[in-house]
């Protein structure tokens, strides 16, 4: 049995020590929970424990499990981490209350839209492909100045930060920082950034978000494609 407790437990003082070792203000950094694939049950230790910061994939199985925990717990809230298309817009508006994964025009237009309709104006990060890897969602780097731009002053979004999920086979701390550059000189102050292998570094350089899943809920089974 994975002890969900004593794990959440280690990441957080991982990320004090980490915060101390950067000279950061512990409480700089929110910690989401990565619940992805994990069930209610699974993810109820946590809660009791006091977290309340959670991250989540996909709509539709955020969809089947958070309305019910919020009406248990007070305080919750839930960051969409996954590709959201624009026929789920409407529903991650619902749902979530932060979306991190704003990575092309036409959903920005379609979160601005909607937003508009259900009176939702969620925090945003935008997701930056830091890597330019071909299969990776998310801006260019050098497009990013621009998109937030037009996300902040035309649609008049609330962009919070950015996002990345840096290229496996890579050192994670060069896109760390480079994420942290292009926010600065966007004057922005969200940086999400950091997962299971790497969040004490991300947080050493800056992150005030980071996504930790299997460190806290065990290895998830292999995703089926
Ligand atoms: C699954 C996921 C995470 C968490 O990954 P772990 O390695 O389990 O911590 C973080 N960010 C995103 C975008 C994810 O999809």
């Amino acid at each position: 049995m994975t002890d969900v407790k004593a794990n959440l437990e280690t990441v957080r003082t991982k990320i004090a020590d980490a915060a101390r070792a950067g000279a950061r203000p512990v409480d700089a950094v929110t910690l989401v929970a990565v619940s992805k694939t994990i069930a209610s049950e699974g993810v109820v230790p946590t809660l009791e424990a006091g977290q309340r910061v959670f991250g989540e994939n996909r709509v539709q199985e955020a969809g089947g499990k958070w309305p019910a925990l919020r009406q248990d717990f007070d305080g919750i809230e839930l960051h969409l981490i996954g590709p959201l298309q624009t026929n789920k817009v409407k529903e991650a508006l619902s749902l979530f209350d932060v979306i991190q994964t704003v990575d092309r025009r036409k959903l920005a237009d379609k979160l601005a839209q909607e937003g508009e309709k259900l009176g939702r104006r969620p925090k945003l990060f935008i997701q930056v492909n830091t890597g330019e890897e071909p299969q990776k969602a998310g801006i260019s780097p050098n497009e990013v100045d621009d998109f937030v731009a037009y996300c902040r002053d035309d649609l008049g979004l609330d962009i919070v930060g950015l996002m990345c999920i840096p290229p496996v086979d890579e050192n994670p701390a060069m896109h760390f920082a480079l994420l942290a550059k292009i926010a600065a000189r966007n004057g922005l102050e969200g940086l999400s950034m950091g997962m299971s292998g790497d969040y004490e570094t991300a947080v050493r350089l800056g992150a005030t978000h980071v996504r930790v899943g299997s460190a806290i809920f065990g290895e998830r089974p292999p995703l089926k494609t």
